[in-house]
Formats: structure tokens, C-alpha cells, sequence
């Protein structure tokens, strides 16, 4: 059987333009070319745990334009099952980014139908129950991501936060929390410190959460729980091509690998899960684009193999 995964979270489309600079306040420049992306870490997480072999389930709100219908075949292309995602008067949630020739961007997140989440309903306890892992993210209403969680909780789901977008968190919504996934940005930000230095964000966010997973980039990962287990986790070798998404494409799989070797019963179990996650967002960093980029489950096998077989 394979492993259920349920997603509550975002659906924006992003709208890219590319230019050879960025205007600046009042200003017009003209640009190269644009191109309209499926993306919000909610649908990327869901779309990474299908790739990854998971029955994924998303829960999510689009608006009733032609964007909506887009997000919503995106998600169901890649084996989504979207049940659980309404269409709702108003517009989808939007991104509307420009990049210039060095990488440069700047965003601005119109969150849309995302916004009007903020209670769920029995159909959706339904499906959080049902899954071994709930994956959450923040960009969805607060009251909601904490309602999931609630019932995940009550129900024996695993409840896996991504604290993405930073931000501090209520403690309301830490007591729930299974598994913290977080960037080196967003633990700083979580734990209320200042420091890059992992071992120290680790042990803070250990103070608020069980067990965390903190994402290192090109350096890979580390994990560390309240029973004082501690793994690092180096990244494949690649040549990194656009890591846009690569986070996505980590926590998607870590949820799927999680669920599939029953959760952090040994330091091995841990380090399977990681490296596979790893595999995962290396293989997404390897292609071009977002959500398009995250890779299925015979392109994380492959990455895996060739990277870990043999590590002890
Ligand atoms: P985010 O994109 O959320 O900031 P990271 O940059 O930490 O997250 O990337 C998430 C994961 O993707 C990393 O833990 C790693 O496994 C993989 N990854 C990202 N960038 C690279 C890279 N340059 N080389 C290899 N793996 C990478």
C-alpha cells in the first residue's frame, strides 16, 4: 500500500515575466518574455508527494476564473486527488514576479481564494484522518493550518509543518507539531534567535517542537529529536540548474518517506528518510522551473542510488 499523504495549503499561479532589469517605483521596462507557472508551496508540496509515489490528497481553495481551472488540472495531472479543493466566488491566488538577467526578482503575493480558508469541514477531517502524514505550510489562514493539526492530532495522523513563510509561531500550533521542516532562514525565525550555526537552531527549535528537520541547501540536511537523536545528511553532487522548489520538492518526498518507513523509529530509518528527501531536491535543483521541475519517484530513486548506495 502506498503511502497517503494529505496537504492543506496554497494555490497561486505565478505570473513571470523575465527582463533585462527590474524597474524601479513609477517605471516601465520592457520585458522578454512570460510565462504563467502553477505554483504555492501547498499545491508544489502536494504535486512532489504524488511524484514521489504517495496517494496525495490536497485541500485547498482556487477562485472562479480561468487561473483556478489551470491550478486545478496542474494538480490533477500529476495524480493529485482534489476532492477536498474548492472553487470559490472571487480570483485564484496570484504571484506576480519579475526576474532580471542576474536572478534578481521581486514578488507580490495576491493570496485570493487562499484567503478564505479559514475552516474546514467534516469531508476534510475525513481525509486528514485517513492519511499517515498531514503537510502543512503558511500560506494559508493560520486558523485553518491549526484546525488540520487539531484533528490530525486527535486522530493519529503525523503532522509535518513546513514554516514557510517565516514567522514566529503560537504555541497553540507548535503543541501539534510532529515534525518542523525549516530552512536555515525560517529556523532562525521560528526559534527567535539569531545564528546560522545548526547546531544551535536546532536545539532552540527543539524547545518548541518534538522532532525538526532543518534544509541546509547545496550542504544537504540535519535532523534531531527530543530523544537526542542527531543525523546530517550530505547532499548529491549536482550541477545546480534553478532551486526554485527544491524545498518543496524535500518536504514533499520527506513526508512520503516518513509515512512509507513508519515514522523516526531508528537513526537508519531517519537517514533513509532524509537522504531520499535530499535526492529529491537535488534532482528538482537539477532541472529548470518550479513546480514543473519536481521529480517523480524513478528520478529520486535514480539520484538516491547513485548518491547514498554503499554509505553506511
Ligand atoms: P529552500 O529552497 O526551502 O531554502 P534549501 O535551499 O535548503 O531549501 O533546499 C532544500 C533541499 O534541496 C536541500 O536540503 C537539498 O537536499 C536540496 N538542494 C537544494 N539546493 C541544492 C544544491 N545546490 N545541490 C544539491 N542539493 C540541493
Amino acid at each position: 500500500m502506498s503511502a497517503r499523504v494529505a496537504v492543506v495549503g496554497s494555490s497561486n499561479l505565478d505570473l513571470v515575466v523575465s527582463a533585462s532589469r527590474l524597474p524601479r517605483p513609477g517605471e516601465t521596462v520592457l520585458g522578454e518574455n512570460f510565462r504563467t507557472v502553477p505554483g504555492g508551496k501547498g499545491a508544489n508540496q502536494a504535486i512532489a508527494a504524488a511524484r514521489a509515489g504517495a496517494a496525495c490528497d490536497f485541500v485547498g481553495a482556487v477562485g472562479d476564473d480561468e487561473f483556478g481551472t489551470r491550478m486545478r488540472a496542474s494538480l490533477v495531472d500529476s495524480g493529485v486527488d482534489v476532492r477536498g479543493l474548492r472553487t470559490v466566488a472571487g480570483p485564484s491566488g496570484v504571484a506576480l514576479i519579475a526576474v532580471d538577467r542576474d536572478a534578481e526578482n521581486f514578488i507580490v503575493v495576491a493570496p485570493g481564494a487562499n484567503g478564505t480558508l479559514t475552516e474546514l469541514d467534516a469531508d476534510d477531517r475525513a481525509t486528514i484522518a485517513a492519511a499517515d502524514v498531514l503537510l502543512l505550510q503558511l500560506e494559508v489562514p493560520l486558523a485553518a493550518v491549526i484546525q488540520a493539526a487539531g484533528w490530525a492530532r486527535a486522530d493519529g495522523t503525523t503532522v509535518v509543518l513546513n514554516a514557510a513563510p517565516a514567522a514566529a509561531l503560537p504555541t497553540e500550533l507548535l503543541d501539534l507539531v510532529d515534525v518542523l521542516v525549516v530552512n536555515e532562514h525560517e529556523a532562525a525565525v521560528v526559534a527567535e534567535v539569531a545564528s546560522d550555526d545548526p547546531a544551535v537552531l536546532l536545539d532552540a527549535l527543539l524547545k518548541l517542537v518534538p522532532r525538526v528537520v532543518l534544509t541546509l541547501g547545496a550542504r544537504g540536511a540535519g535532523y534531531a529529536d527530543r530523544h537526542g537523536l542527531r543525523v546530517t545528511v550530505p547532499a548529491p553532487l549536482i550541477d545546480a540548474v534553478d532551486t526554485t522548489a527544491a524545498g518543496d520538492a524535500f518536504t514533499g518526498a520527506l513526508a512520503v518517506g516518513w509515512a512509507e518507513r513508519g515514522g523516526a523509529n531508528s537513526a537508519d530509518t531517519v537517514t533513509a528518510s532524509l537522504r531520499w528527501a535530499c535526492a529529491a531536491g537535488a534532482a528538482c535543483a537539477q532541472r529548470p522551473g518550479a513546480s514543473t521541475a519536481l521529480p517523480d519517484r524513478p528520478a529520486i530513486d535514480a539520484l538516491y542510488d547513485a548518491t547514498y548506495r554503499g554509505a553506511q
